[in-house]
């Protein structure tokens, strides 16, 4: 039995304003980060392995309205949702994902179905919703992932889009037209807004080290405000937004998920220590402060390993984020 058993979760990085978060939501957020880990820890606790610990994790985020996955997701271009999740087995290597799915409550869990039914990694679209049905999973409609949050942080980002690309804003202001864009296009960011919208980050994501010594990790978004219909990120491709392997590393991430993809972020932290033979945290450090800024790519990632280190580095204002081992209290952040 491994004593340093351990889970970490994140809940997206980006421009997250100490002046603009009031001490309630601050507290909401440390709340709900806290609730969570304990029910990782939990699951770990009892013997259970990191694949559940995290899925679990992530299921839990998912439905939290506060973070960018599931309920609370962002809206895409269209106002609608289009959701991406993926998960990896440290232990086999196994890993299974879905992305750009509308209607499946929980596309972690369609994920590790992929995982543990399918002989494929990655499930799109239509399909992957017809693989989540035959598994069982639950749909809903697309009005459960709605969130007022977000609709307002949608208003902005097309308002700044129309500025600064000069799109059709005409018809794009019809389209948000009979969903009461008029009313609250011109409304100042909320008070509590919690990530500038400017920056559109947020997903959310654990890893974990269980008490038997294996390693998992899975990722789950709603992917950037304003996304075009179909533009998928990095957070359900293993490699880029989501990797474990017992002999390294678990690696969730969280930014801008073109640059994750093209820096192959997460599997480069574990390649960094496999090859290199250095740390975790200075892996995670290189591609974090050093790698991704490279391309202008902002973000951050939590990362595990099976000594039971953690470290949870970001190259933005704040991340949410903790951690709790087994035994020891969750610690969680948000700032810097
Ligand atoms: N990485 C996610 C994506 O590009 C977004 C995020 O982490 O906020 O879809």
């Amino acid at each position: 039995m491994n004593s340093t058993a351990v889970i970490a979760i994140h809940g997206g990085a980006g421009t997250i304003l100490r002046t603009s978060l009031s001490p309630e939501a601050e507290a909401q957020y440390h709340e709900a980060l806290r609730d969570i880990l304990l029910a990782g820890q939990r699951v770990l606790a009892d013997g259970g392995g990191a694949l559940d610990a995290v899925a679990e994790a992530v299921r839990l985020l998912e439905d939290c309205p506060l973070f960018n996955a599931g309920h609370g997701a962002v809206l895409t271009a269209d106002g609608t949702h289009e959701l991406d999740a993926s998960i990896m087995d440290g232990r086999t290597l196994e890993a299974g994902a879905v992305c750009c799915v509308k209607r499946v409550r929980n596309p972690v869990l369609a994920a590790r179905r992929v995982l543990e039914c399918s002989e494929h990694v990655l499930f799109a679209g239509e399909g992957a919703e017809a693989f989540a049905v035959a598994q069982g999973l639950e749909l809903v409609e697309s009005a459960y992932f709605h969130t007022d949050t977000r609709y307002r942080q949608w208003q902005l980002a097309r308002e700044q889009q129309r500025a600064m690309l000069d799109h059709d804003g005409a018809t794009l202001a019809a389209k948000a037209q009979p969903r009461g864009a008029a009313s609250v296009a011109r409304e100042a960011p909320l008070p509590h807004e919690p990530i500038d919208p400017n920056r559109k980050f947020g997903t959310v994501g654990a890893v974990a080290l269980d008490t038997h010594g294996h390693l998992a990790a899975a990722t789950s978004t709603g992917g950037i405000t304003n996304k075009r219909i179909g533009r998928v990120g990095d957070s359900p491709l293993i490699g880029a937004g989501c990797y474990a392997d017992d002999a390294t590393c678990a690696v969730s991430t969280t930014g801008s998920g073109e640059m994750f993809i093209r820096m192959v972020a997460a599997y480069d932290v574990a390649a960094q220590i496999a090859y290199r033979g250095v740390s975790l945290e200075d892996a995670a450090a290189d591609v974090v402060m050093n790698r991704l800024p490279r391309i202008d790519g902002r973000g951050g990632l939590i990362a595990v390993d099976t000594k039971g280190n953690v470290t949870l580095p970001f190259n933005t204002e704040g991340m949410y984020r903790g951690f709790a081992h087994v035994g020891a209290a969750p610690v969680t952040a948000i700032y810097r």
